[in-house]
């Protein structure tokens, strides 16, 4: 089983892994209230998630809980969870680790300096389901799993990365080029063995806290001191589905404020409209914007009526939209290739194996931005190619495959293996 708590969505799924690169699964999806994401204590979440993976399993696996669970299995734990959690940790064994900093719009307090996996598992057991978690996975990791496990056997899976509410990548790495192990006692580190391999989660989302690299607009600096984490996240909150519609927003209100310039010109913008409240345009609203291209374009202009509350809205206005959309998108897009392009170069992937025929660099990629925003992976490949060291030709070598609730899989398979390790 897996649960994946995202940053938007918490997904519940058991899998059964043919051992052919298939798979089958079960899976319920809802969105994480949120109120659980900013409560006052670690309590409500976890018991959040408990209760999720409960009203799973009661529907689809009906004898494994309640009065019957008692009486067929007195509680014994039947279920190997791999807990997909996407928040930087301090991972020290498969199934422990530690929060470093909540992201994404979480802040509850209690839970840095704690194990997830356990402040889990006390929700459980306190449900008495026959659940015990057995993987910490990020979701990188997870898609990383899940896209190796999938991907044929001329393909060699590098690296998993996500583009969903936030952005993180995790690829295979040598051990003795992980220089933070070297100062590091850490248990399971086999550091004699040069040539073993570890999965590293980057973490990117927190690259260049210091801005020395990238571009700092004021709606960027609008969005970071809005936001519950100023100072950390600053390369999510440039490329990342929870901050994008909230750029444009910002964008918007500026334009409406510039009497000089016809944004709406012609229509009222009621001081209700969604536009003066933080975080209320969803990145959705973008994908809508730029794969409407009918001639009038009929549904941008319902879709700005409804979201915004701003009617009569011109072809004008939802072309404008549309331009500003598509800038804050190829922004978007062109940054994620350079964490992409940087770890197959970091990899050395190309070279390695630029000789066998027919070979591709692997990626798998999940989160709705990625899966769902017209032409976001066509522009992270444009970027690619102008990347020195890749170029066209190795742009060519490069697969970006769509690893559709990779961590979900990856995370079950992960405690799958872990399980039987564990004993
Ligand atoms: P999670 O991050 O919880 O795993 P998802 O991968 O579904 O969940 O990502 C959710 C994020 O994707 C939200 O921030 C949302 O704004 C954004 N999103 C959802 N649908 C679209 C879309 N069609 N176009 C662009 N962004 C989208
Ligand atoms: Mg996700």
């Amino acid at each position: 089983m897996a649960v994946d708590l995202g940053g938007t969505n918490i997904r519940v799924c058991s899998v059964i892994l043919h051992g052919d690169g298939s798979h089958a699964i079960i899976q319920t999806k809802e969105a994480i209230p949120t109120h659980f994401m900013m409560s006052h204590s670690s309590k409500g979440l976890f018991n959040f998630v408990a209760r999720t993976v409960e009203a799973f399993l009661k529907k689809n696996y009906p004898g494994s809980v309640g009065i019957e669970a008692k009486i067929l299995v007195g509680y014994a734990r039947k279920f190997n969870l791999g807990f997909t959690f996407s928040h930087a940790v301090r991972q020290l064994d498969i199934n422990r680790g530690t929060l470093i900093r909540w992201s994404k719009g979480f802040d509850i307090p209690g839970v840095v300096g704690h194990d997830v996996c356990a402040l889990l598992q006390i929700e459980l057991d306190e449900l008495r389901l026959p659940v015990r978690v057995t993987a910490l996975v990020n979701d990188t990791v997870g898609t990383l799993m899940a896209r190796a496990y999938a991907s044929p056997s001329s393909a060699h899976t590098i690296m998993g990365a996500v583009f969903g509410t936030g952005s993180n990548g995790a690829y295979v790495e040598k051990i003795s080029r992980i220089s933070k192990l070297s100062n590091s006692t850490e248990k399971g580190t086999k550091r004699t063995e040069s040539d073993a391999l570890m999965i590293v989660n980057t973490e990117w989302g927190n690259f260049d806290q210091k801005l020395e690299f990238l571009p700092n607009t004021s709606y960027d600096i609008a969005i970071d001191s809005g936001s519950v984490n100023p100072g950390f996240e600053m390369f999510e909150k440039r490329i990342s589905g929870m901050y994008l519609g909230e750029i444009l927003r910002l964008v918007i209100v500026d334009l409406v404020n510039d009497l000089q310039i016809p944004l709406f010109s012609i229509s009222n913008v009621p001081k209700t409209s969604k536009i003066y409240t933080q975080w209320a345009i969803d990145s959705d609203f973008m994908s809508i914007l730029e794969s409407d291209t009918s001639a009038q374009r009929v549904e941008s202009r319902l879709e700005i009526e409804q979201r915004m509350g701003i009617f009569n809205a011109t072809y004008e206005d939802a072309q404008a939209l549309k331009i500003i959309a598509h800038a804050i998108c190829r922004r978007s897009a062109r940054l994620s290739a350079v964490a992409l392009g940087a770890v197959v170069l970091q990899t050395e992937s190309l070279e390695s194996w630029k000789q066998v025929k027919g070979s591709k660099v692997d990626i798998g990629v999940d989160g709705s931005l990625i899966e769902m925003y017209p032409g976001f992976v066509g522009e992270i490949r444009g970027a690619l190619r102008e990347i020195r060291e890749i170029g066209t030709e190795g742009e060519k070598q490069i697969d970006i495959t769509i690893t559709k609730d990779g961590s979900g899989v990856g995370a079950a398979l992960t405690a799958s293996v872990a399980a039987a390790a564990l004993g």
